[in-house]
C-alpha cells in the first residue's frame, strides 16, 4: 500500500515536471504563444499572444486600409517603447473582417459575447458567439473524419494579455533591462493587450502551439477543410516579415467562407490581401 501510494505520488511529481518544463520551452521558441483559457493550467507561465484579421469585399478592404487616428493618438500605454498603433475600425468594417494587429488595436470598449467553441466542451475555450457554431461545425465534421481539433485558446481578456504582457515586462527589468527594452523584449512573447485577435475572439490556437504541428494530420484536414468553414491560417509560414508573427500553425482566425477561400486561393497572408503589406 505504502508502495503505491510512493509510485503515485512519483507518477505525479513526474508529470508536473514534464508540464513544467513544455511551458518553458514554449515561452521560449514561440515568440507569441496563444495561451489556453484563463482558468486552465497551462496558462499559469505562458506567455500570450496577438493577431489581426479580416477579408470581404473589394470595398470593405479600402475601407480598412484607411487608418483612423486614435482618439488619444499617441496615447497608448506603451507608445514609450514605440507602440503607436491606430484603431482597429470596428464601426466600419464588418465585424468577421475587422483587422487586429500591432498597427491596428481594439478600442478598449470593443465588447465581445462569448459561446463555447464546441458545444460538447461547454467549460472549453471560447469565441465570439458568432464564429463559435463555425468552429462547430467544422470540430464536427473532422470528428466524422477521424480528426480531433482540440480547441486549446480561444477568447483572452484584455485584462489577462495586460497582466500577462506586464510580468514579461517586470521579468526582463528584473534581468536587469531598462522599461523600454523590457517592453519591447516582452512584444517578442506577448502581443501588446489589444492587438490580438484572441482578444476579440475571432480566432483559435487548435491542438498544439509547437510549430511541428504542421506535420500532422489535424493541420492536414485543416488545410484542406478549414476555408469551407470560414477559416484562414492567419501566420503563413514565409510570411513572417509580413504578419510580424512567427508562423503559427495552429492559429485559425475566422473571416467568413467566401472571404477564407479568396485568401487561400491568393496564396497572400492578410496584410498582403488587404494591401497593406
Ligand atoms: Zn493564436
Amino acid at each position: 500500500m505504502k508502495n503505491k501510494i510512493g509510485l503515485l505520488i512519483f507518477v505525479l511529481a513526474a508529470l508536473a515536471l514534464v508540464a513544467y518544463g513544455a511551458t518553458v520551452i514554449l515561452s521560449k521558441e514561440e515568440p507569441t504563444v496563444p495561451e489556453a483559457e484563463p482558468d486552465t493550467v497551462i496558462s499559469a507561465g505562458t506567455t500570450a499572444y496577438i493577431e489581426p484579421t479580416t477579408e470581404n469585399t473589394v470595398t470593405e478592404v479600402v475601407s480598412i486600409t484607411e487608418k483612423t487616428v486614435p482618439e488619444n493618438e499617441s496615447g497608448y500605454k506603451y507608445a514609450y517603447a514605440g507602440f503607436n498603433p491606430s484603431y482597429a475600425d470596428t464601426a466600419g468594417t464588418q465585424w468577421n473582417l475587422i483587422l487586429v494587429n500591432r498597427d491596428y488595436i481594439l478600442p478598449e470598449n470593443y465588447k465581445v459575447t462569448l459561446a463555447p467553441a464546441v458545444e460538447s466542451i461547454p467549460d472549453g475555450a471560447q469565441l465570439d458567439y458568432r464564429v463559435a457554431p463555425h468552429y462547430n461545425e467544422m470540430y464536427l465534421a473532422a470528428l466524422n473524419d477521424g480528426i480531433e481539433l482540440e480547441p486549446l485558446s480561444g477568447y483572452r481578456s484584455l485584462d489577462r494579455q495586460t497582466n500577462n504582457f506586464e510580468n514579461k515586462i517586470d521579468y526582463y527589468m528584473d534581468e536587469g533591462y531598462d522599461k523600454i527594452e523590457a517592453t519591447k523584449l516582452a512584444a517578442t512573447h506577448i502581443l501588446p493587450p489589444g492587438t490580438s485577435e484572441h482578444n476579440a475572439g475571432l480566432a483559435m490556437d487548435i491542438c498544439s502551439l509547437y510549430q511541428n504541428f504542421d506535420e500532422t494530420e489535424e493541420f492536414e484536414w485543416l488545410n484542406l477543410h478549414a476555408a469551407d468553414y470560414g477559416f484562414i491560417l492567419r501566420y503563413p509560414k514565409d510570411k513572417e516579415d509580413k504578419t510580424d508573427i512567427i508562423y503559427e500553425p495552429w492559429h485559425w482566425r475566422y473571416v467568413g467562407v467566401e472571404t477564407a477561400k479568396a485568401i487561400k486561393a491568393s496564396g497572400l497572408c492578410y496584410e498582403e490581401y488587404l494591401g497593406l503589406a
